[in-house]
């Protein structure tokens, strides 16, 4: 059973009651994207601090009644969710901050947040009985959904762009997807999904269109409040491409909000790359965004048109929160420096919201005292291309002691003071 309740356009704001079908308004057609309402009341009535306490499930799906969606066969997914939530000294003290947790999403089944919202889709499509799953994607929402379809035995197809990185294309062919490589960019491929979507009847894991995603990302901020005993942060910093992540990570905190466990509200940043900022454009002139080219190596936030605008900005405006952008080589230094203080590797997307914080520690943005999560989306191994160019490359030296010697010595001449 769910407690979702209805449905609401983000555009006209119209309700519809709640059907688990409905994609878009029909008034609007697919710029009305749908939030999905719940009756807190009720669900309030299960929902509770002493409900988490007694829940021995350690996924996303202890969190299934704040799902939209009754989860049959629940138990059968990749395991999903509960990720770690890391406090961290060394990367904090780089920072500037006393209190910073890194969330680290890339520990999710098929290594990146997008296995949340997968997860959801999977489970949704099987119980309005489709056979095939089909969405396009810069590349994680394709390789999570492959990975899930194929662990309850769907079939999906992947439209990916000509670029997307060789590791998670490589996933995405292991997972036994049907896999469509668009000569063209991200837009491209999305077009192209959604005509082949309503020409063969697939299921739409579309994340903007298809309004049961955003509910699967809320779990991240979920976990989050309840890993830190429902203590909501003062910020939390997330990277943003079609604004879908964004805006579950709003809802989550939402929901505790209007449940009673959690009294107040983060502030969320939302970070975007230099090379693709439509939002944070948007947010500095005001008015829609504009399209933009697709023109940096986080290739998981390079969305020329954002599929879920009302919804993000909705989420960064509704906390008081702010827009950054940061340059590829912030996010590549972040990359570095995440893994040498913290041992935790990100893919150039999942860092760049880490990226943004510093420099909006940086522009005082975010304070010194402020308590900061931020949120780490997707695994470094996905993309060893642009790792590379964060990590440089190992010395090489002969099977020879003294050569080894030798070159400890030249190292340590210049790391040390004498
Ligand atoms: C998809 C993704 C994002 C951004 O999510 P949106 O919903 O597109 O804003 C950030 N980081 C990673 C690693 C992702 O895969
Ligand atoms: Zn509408």
């Amino acid at each position: 059973m769910t407690y979702a309740s209805h449905y609401e356009c983000t555009l006209c704001h119209r309700r519809y009651p709640f059907d688990g079908v409905m994609t878009s308004c029909p008034a609007c057609g697919d710029a009305g994207i749908l939030d999905i309402a719940y009756d807190y009341a009720a669900m309030g009535r299960t929902v509770t601090k002493a409900y988490f306490e007694h829940n021995s499930d350690f996924s996303i799906w202890r969190y299934l009644p704040l799902l939209p969606i009754a989860g049959t066969r629940h138990e059968e997914t990749l395991r999903t969710g509960w990720t770690p939530l890391y406090e961290t000294k060394r990367l904090a003290a780089a920072i500037g901050l006393n209190r910073l947790s890194v969330k680290d999403d890339g520990q999710n089944p098929t290594a990146s947040l997008k296995d949340r919202p997968s997860a959801v889709a999977v489970l949704d499509a099987i119980a309005r009985g489709y056979d095939t799953v089909a969405c396009s994607s810069t590349g994680n929402a394709a390789s999570s959904l492959a990975g899930q379809a194929a662990r309850m035995g769907l079939k999906a197809v992947i439209f990916v762009p000509k670029r997307a990185p060789v590791g998670k294309l490589n996933q995405l062919l292991a997972y036994g997807a049907d896999v469509i490589m668009v000569e063209g960019d991200y837009k491209d491929a999305f077009r192209l999904s959604k005509q082949a979507i309503a020409h063969y009847g697939w299921y739409d894991r579309n994340a903007a269109i298809n309004p049961h995603l955003v509910e699967g990302k809320k779990t991240v901020s979920l976990e989050i409040a309840e890993q830190l005993g429902w203590d909501v942060p003062d910020w939390v910093v997330v990277s943003v491409g079609d604004g879908c992540t964004v805006a579950g990570v709003f809802q989550g905190f939402h929901d505790l909000f209007m449940l009673g466990i959690t009294r107040r509200m983060p502030r969320i940043l939302g970070v975007q790359s230099t090379g693709c900022q439509p939002f944070v454009t948007a947010a500095v002139r005001g008015g829609p965004l504009v399209e933009c080219e697709e023109d940096t190596i986080a290739d998981s936030i390079a969305v020329g048109i954002p599929r879920n605008p009302i919804k993000a900005r909705r989420a960064v405006d509704a906390s008081g929160g702010a827009w950054i952008a940061v340059s590829d080589t912030e996010i590549l230094a972040m990359m570095k420096l995440l893994g040498s203080t913290e041992g935790i590797f990100g893919e150039p997307a999942g860092v760049a919201g880490l990226a943004g914080l510093k420099a909006a520690v940086e522009r005082k943005v975010v304070r010194p005292d402020e308590r900061v999560v931020g949120v780490m989306t997707g695994n470094g191994l996905k993309d060893p291309a642009n790792a590379k160019k964060a990590v440089g490359t190992p010395a090489l030296l002969k099977p020879d002691l003294q050569e080894l010697i030798d070159y400890m010595d030249r190292k340590n001449d210049k790391g040390c003071v004498r």
